[in-house]
C-alpha cells in the first residue's frame, strides 16, 4: 500500500526528539496519521474497506430506526458495493434500479441527488475524503416515504464516512505493524545472512566452506532439510553433502537447477517447498544448493536471501577450491625443484636410483616403490632401488606386467584397483599385496630408460594430481640419469686406455694412492714385452698392437675383481694388487708370463718386477712403489728376460 511508502518516510524523521517535539505542539490537534487518507493506488483495497466498514457502520445503527429503509454503497466506477438489505434490493427491481440511476446522478454531478420512482423516494450523497474535496463512494438511502429522507441520508453518510475512516486507520495501523514486523525479520535475516556471508569466507578450506553453509542455512531455516549436490568429487564425509547425478533430468529438479542455472522450486504431495539453487562462482558452477522447507512456512520473500547465499557460498567454495589447488601447486612445484636440486647433486646412477626410490615413497605417502632400468643388451627391466627387499635385482622381459604397458606406450599409468582391473599380472602388486598404481616411464632422449612404479596397499589411493606428478618428476630423472650416465662414459673414457681397454695409468696412480691410505699393504706388477722393437721391426707396428693386446687380455683373465691393471708407457703394463704381499704378486705375475709365453702369437714373452708395500713401511709412496717394480723388472731383463724378480723392500 502507497500508505506505507508515506509512512516509511514520516518514520524516518523518528530520529528525532523533533519529532517527538512535533508531536506533543500539536498534542490538541489530530494525530500524523489522522490526515492521512486514501490515494489512487489503494483503489484495489477499497471495495473490501468499503465493504468492511458498512458492515461496522450497519453494526454501530440503531436498525429498528430506519426499519423501513434501504442503505445502498457504490464505489466511483458505479460498482455496487453492499446494502443494507441485500437479499430484499435483489429481489426489488425497482429498489436496485433507483439506487443504480442515484449513483450514476451522483457520480456525474458529484453533488447530493434525489430520486422518487413509484412509491419510492431515494437520496444520494458523496461520500467526500478527508483530505481533500473528492468523493470516494456515493452512499444511498432510499425509502417508502419522502419525509426526513435527505436528513437520514446526510446523518447516516456522516455516520459511514467516520467507520470508514476509523476502519482506514485501524487498517493503517496493522499494515505499519506488520510491515514494521517484517523489517525486524529482514533485519534478523540480512544480520544472519551477513554472519554467514563472513564465516564463509574465513574459511580457507573447500571441506569447511561446505559444512559452514549448511550450518549457516540450518540456523536460518531451522526444521527445513539441506542438501548439497556437488558436480566435483569433494565430498568431505557429510551426509548433507552428495555427488550430483544426473538421472532422470526431467523429474529431478536437483538436474535441472543445475542445467538451467536458475533456481527452481516445487511442492510435494505434502505441501512443502523444495527449493534448489545452483551453487555458482566466477569460473563455473560448482552444484546445487537444495533445500526442503520444514515447518517454517516458505516466503517467496526470503528467496533473494537464499539465492545470495548460495552464491556467496559458491564464491567462497571457489576461491577456496582455488587456494588449496594453488597451495597443490606450489607444493609440487616445492618438491619438483628439490628433488631436481637433490638429483643434480649426484652423478652417480645408483644413488639416484636410491633417492628417487626413497623420495618419491615420501611424496606420495606411498607403501612400495620400484625403479627399474631397461638393459638393451640383455633386453630386459632390472630391479637399480626399491623398498621390498626380495624384488632387489629381479629382472623382467621387456613385455612384463605394467613395465610392459609402460614400455609399450611410452605412456604414464594410474590403476585405482588392481583386483578389480587385472589388465595383467604383476609380480609387484601380487607380492605386496597392492591395489593402487601410479607408473611413468623414464624417457631419456624420448626411449625408455626406465619405468617407475608407485603403489599402495588401499584401492583409489593416488589422485590424478599424484599421477601428473610422478610424470613430471620423471622427466626430471630422465634428465638426471642422462646426466649420470654420460658422466659415468666420459668418466670411463678419461681412465681408459683405448688400445687395451685397460686403465689408464693416472687412474692407477690415483687409485694406488686411495689404497694406501686405507689398507695395510699392497702389491705392484710391472709387465714389460721382451725384445719388442724386434716385434715391430719384423711383424709391423699393427702386429705389435694386436701383441700388446693379447697381452693385456692375459693380465685381464689373471687377477681378480678389485685388482686394477693399467697400461703404464708404451708396452709396459701395470697390475696392482690390493691386499696381497710380494710373494702371492709373484705367483700371479709368473701365471701371467707362463700364459704370454704360451698363448701369444707370433709368441713373446715378457719380463716382470714385483714390488710390495706395507704399513710398516718408512715412506709409502706411489713412486717408491714403482721405482722398486721397475728395478725389480731390469733384474729380470738383465738376468735373461721372460722371468721375473721382486725388488727389495725399503
Ligand atoms: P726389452 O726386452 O729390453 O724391453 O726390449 P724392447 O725392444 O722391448 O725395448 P723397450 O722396452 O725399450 O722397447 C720399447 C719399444 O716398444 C719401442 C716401441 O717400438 C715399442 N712400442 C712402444 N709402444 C708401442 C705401441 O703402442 N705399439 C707398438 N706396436 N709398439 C710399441
Ligand atoms: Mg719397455
Ligand atoms: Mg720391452
Amino acid at each position: 500500500m502507497l500508505l506505507m511508502a508515506d509512512f516509511r518516510n514520516k518514520s524516518q524523521l523518528k530520529d528525532e526528539s523533533a519529532a517527538a517535539a512535533h508531536l506533543a505542539d500539536k498534542s490538541n490537534e489530530l494525530i500524523w496519521f489522522e490526515n492521512e487518507d486514501m490515494t489512487n493506488a489503494d483503489g484495489p483495497y477499497l471495495s473490501p474497506l468499503l465493504l468492511d466498514s458498512f458492515v461496522l457502520w450497519q453494526n454501530e445503527l440503531d436498525k429498528q430506526s430506519f426499519a423501513n429503509g434501504w442503505f445502498a454503497l457504490y464505489d466511483l466506477s458505479l460498482n455496487f458495493i453492499v446494502s443494507s438489505d441485500h437479499l430484499h434490493m435483489e429481489q426489488h427491481a425497482d429498489v436496485r434500479a433507483i439506487s443504480d440511476h442515484l449513483a450514476a446522478a451522483v457520480e456525474k454531478s458529484g453533488r447530493a441527488e434525489a430520486y422518487s420512482y413509484g412509491s419510492l423516494y431515494g437520496n444520494a450523497l458523496p461520500v467526500m475524503k478527508r483530505s481533500e474535496e473528492r468523493p470516494f463512494c456515493v452512499f444511498i438511502y432510499i425509502a417508502a416515504e419522502e419525509a426526513q429522507g435527505q436528513t437520514i441520508a446526510q446523518l447516516c453518510s456522516h455516520h459511514f464516512r467516520s467507520c470508514f475512516y476509523k476502519r482506514f486507520e485501524q487498517l493503517f495501523i496493522k499494515d505499519m505493524i506488520s510491515q514494521q514486523q517484517q523489517i525486524e525479520k529482514e533485519l534478523v535475516r540480512r544480520d544472519a545472512l551477513f554472519q554467514a556471508a563472513k564465516r564463509l569466507y574465513d574459511q580457507i578450506d573447500v571441506s569447511s566452506v561446505l559444512s559452514e553453509m549448511l550450518a549457516s542455512l540450518e540456523k536460518l531455516y531451522p526444521t527445513s532439510e539441506v542438501h548439497l549436490y556437488l558436480t566435483q568429487d569433494h565430498l568431505n564425509g557429510d551426509p548433507r553433502v552428495k555427488p550430483l547425478v544426473f538421472k532422470n533430468t526431467a523429474h529431478d529438479l536437483v538436474a535441472k537447477a543445475f542445467l538451467e542455472g536458475r533456481p527452481v522450486n516445487e511442492q510435494d504431495r505434502n505441501g512443502m517447498m523444495r527449493i534448489a539453487m545452483p551453487m555458482t562462482g566466477k569460473q563455473a558452477a560448482y552444484g546445487v544448493l537444495c533445500i526442503k522447507m520444514g515447518s517454517e512456512r516458505w516466503d517467496a520473500s526470503d528467496l533473494p536471501a537464499f539465492l545470495l547465499l548460495a552464491d556467496t557460498a559458491g564464491s567462497a567454495f571457489e576461491n577456496a577450491k582455488l587456494y588449496e589447488q594453488s597451495n597443490l601447486l606450489i607444493n609440487e612445484l616445492r618438491l619438483i625443484n628439490e628433488l631436481a636440486k637433490r638429483l643434480n647433486q649426484s652423478l652417480r646412477l645408483k644413488e639416484i636410483f636410491q633417492f628417487v626410490t626413497m623420495e618419491l615413497l615420501n611424496i606420495f605417502e606411498a607403501d612400495h616403490c620400484c625403479v627399474l632400468q631397461l638393459n638393451k643388451e640383455k633386453n630386459q627391466f632390472i630391479v637399480m632401488s626399491s623398498n621390498i627387499p626380495t624384488m632387489s635385482s629381479e629382472h623382467f622381459s621387456p613385455e612384463y606386467g605394467f613395465c610392459g604397458i609402460v614400455h609399450r606406450t611410452k605412456e604414464p599409468l594410474i590403476i585405482s584397483d588392481y583386483w578389480n582391473t587385472r589388465v595383467v599380472t604383476s609380480k609387484l602388486m601380487d607380492n605386496t599385496g597392492s591395489r593402487s598404481l601410479i607408473a611413468s616411464p623414464i624417457l631419456v632422449d624420448g626411449e625408455v630408460a626406465g619405468v617407475i612404479l608407485v603403489t599402495h596397499k588401499s584401492p583409489n589411493f593416488f589422485s590424478y594430481d599424484n599421477y601428473k606428478l610422478l610424470q613430471v618428476m620423471s622427466t626430471h630423472i630422465g634428465l638426471a640419469i642422462k646426466n649420470a650416465s654420460l658422466h659415468a662414459e666420459v668418466r670411463r673414457m678419461v681412465i681408459t686406455d683405448n688400445l687395451t681397454g685397460l686403465h689408464a695409468r693416472h687412474y692407477l696412480n690415483e687409485q694406488i694412492q686411495n689404497r694406501q691410505r686405507k689398507d695395510p699393504l699392497g702389491a705392484l706388477i710391472l709387465v714389460d714385452i721382451d725384445h719388442f722393437k724386434r716385434i715391430n721391426d719384423t711383424f709391423g707396428h699393427q702386429v705389435g698392437d694386436r701383441i700388446l693386446v693379447q697381452v693385456s687380455n692375459i693380465i685381464r683373465a689373471a687377477i681378480r675383481q678389485g685388482d686394477i691393471a693399467a697400461r703404464w708407457g708404451g708396452e709396459e703394463l701395470a697390475v696392482y694388487l690390493p691386499g696381497i704381499q710380494a710373494e702371492q704378486a709373484y705367483r700371479i705375475a709368473e701365471r701371467i708370463r707362463s700364459h704370454v709365453e704360451k698363448e701369444t702369437d707370433p709368441v713373446v714373452t715378457v719380463s716382470c718386477g714385483v714390488s710390495e708395500w706395507t704399513f710398516e713401511n718408512e715412506k709409502i709412496s706411489v713412486e717408491s712403489l714403482f721405482y722398486r717394480a721397475d728395478m725389480a723388472l731390469y733384474e729380470a731383463k738383465h738376468n735373461g728376460r721372460n722371468r721375473i724378480f721382486v725388488g727389495q723392500a725399503n
